[in-house]
């Protein structure tokens, strides 16, 4: 349930009403908005009726509004204001659109570095790239494991960018914490509720991607997993569930943009190249979703996206990020937004 307090209460009055709550074995959210705050309570196996007589007369506490949604840490009900995650310094869902770009798959130093420069120039603020695969061919390229790591660790070294990459294994965890700035889970992970709660117990970003098959709810409910065991720093990212249409990988789930950022007080980025599978929508598709109030993207960039040794057919070439970055920049200050500017004039224009 959520105590919404009176405009003006005091200070002495939202401390003794969060005590009380921590009192009956309860936590307590505090969300403190220009005009009033208010005060989210989780607890499991109480007696909603009885905290809420005891709650419901303190001096100060105006209402009582129960969470209607199954999801609570994770609701906008819960807390009403926009969380902002920082990585490295870069905070997703405030007023800017912050793009990650980077190779699906890290696959050489030379690779991941020249495609790092290229995203750092052209307005692109973190660096994304698998050292660790999912792939649904066991004979496929499964990554570069932690040489894949100590690549992307050197390019933060080199550019600045703080670096987005994938756990797929509690096992794992570690040794990808220990280079990563935000945690990366994949769409088949979604429901892994044991690396859910794992990464739930670190206080690292994590970056988490909708199921293929997966219903809001239970997307938001994912996130609840993390939130429960005590990280708030999730960022929601939709990148497309399956249809029975062969034409594009996946339909890229543009509602559920603007759905989510109202369900949710997350940040809600897209990835258009998941999403559709072909380089040629990439940018289409990226505009889309910063119109339905996206905070960001993820966007696949290879020096050869051909040659890449996995998802070659929808990663975009350091031009297509420039294009790209272009026109997120228009369509952000279309609705009062903005987005990087590039970090120097694109490579093959001369002054
Ligand atoms: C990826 O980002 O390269 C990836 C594997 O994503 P997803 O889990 O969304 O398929
Ligand atoms: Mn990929």
């Amino acid at each position: 349930m959520i105590v919404v307090m009176k405009t003006g209460a005091s200070e002495e009055e939202i401390g003794r009403v969060i005590e009380r709550i921590e009192g009956e074995g309860l936590s307590a959210h505090v969300s403190r908005g220009t005009e009033r705050t208010v005060i989210g309570v989780i607890g499991q196996g109480v007696d909603v009726h009885r905290i809420a007589g005891v709650l419901g007369g303190m001096s100060g506490v105006e209402s009582l509004v129960p969470i209607s949604k199954p999801f609570k840490l994770a609701s906008r009900e819960f807390h009403p204001q926009d969380t902002v995650v920082e990585v490295n310094g870069v905070r997703i869902g405030g007023e800017e659109v912050v793009v990650i770009g980077g190779p699906c798959s890290v696959e050489s130093e030379e690779q991941t570095l020249a495609t790092a420069r290229a995203v750092k120039a052209a307005g692109g603020k973190l660096l994304r790239g698998g050292a660790y695969k999912p792939r649904t061919s066991p004979y496929s390229f499964r990554g570069m494991g932690v040489r894949g790591l100590e690549i992307l660790a050197r390019a933060r070294e080199e550019t600045g960018l703080g670096v987005v990459t994938e756990v797929m294994s509690v096992e794992e965890l570690p040794v990808v914490m220990e280079y990563a700035d935000m945690l990366q889970i994949g769409t088949r992970n979604m429901q892994n509720y044991a690396l859910l709660e794992a990464v739930g117990r670190t206080e690292m970003p994590v970056l988490l991607k909708r199921g293929m098959s997966a219903t809001i709810e239970e997307w938001l409910l994912a996130a609840e997993y993390i939130m429960a065991q005590g990280n708030r720093r999730v960022v929601l990212c939709e990148r497309g569930i399956r249809s029975f249409d062969p034409y594009t990988r996946n339909v890229f789930d543009v509602g559920a943009i603007a759905l989510v950022k109202g369900l949710s007080h997350l940040p809600v980025i897209g990835d258009p190249s998941q999403g559709t599978g072909r380089a040629s929508l990439v940018v289409p598709v990226s505009l889309a979703a910063v119109a339905a109030g996206a905070d960001g993207l993820l966007v696949e960039v290879h020096p050869n996206p051909e040659g890449a040794m996995s998802d070659n057919a929808q990663q975009v070439t350091f031009e297509g990020f420039e294009e790209l970055m272009a026109g997120v920049r228009r369509v952000a200050s279309a609705i009062g937004r903005s987005a990087a500017e590039p970090a120097r004039e694109p490579q093959g224009v001369s002054a």
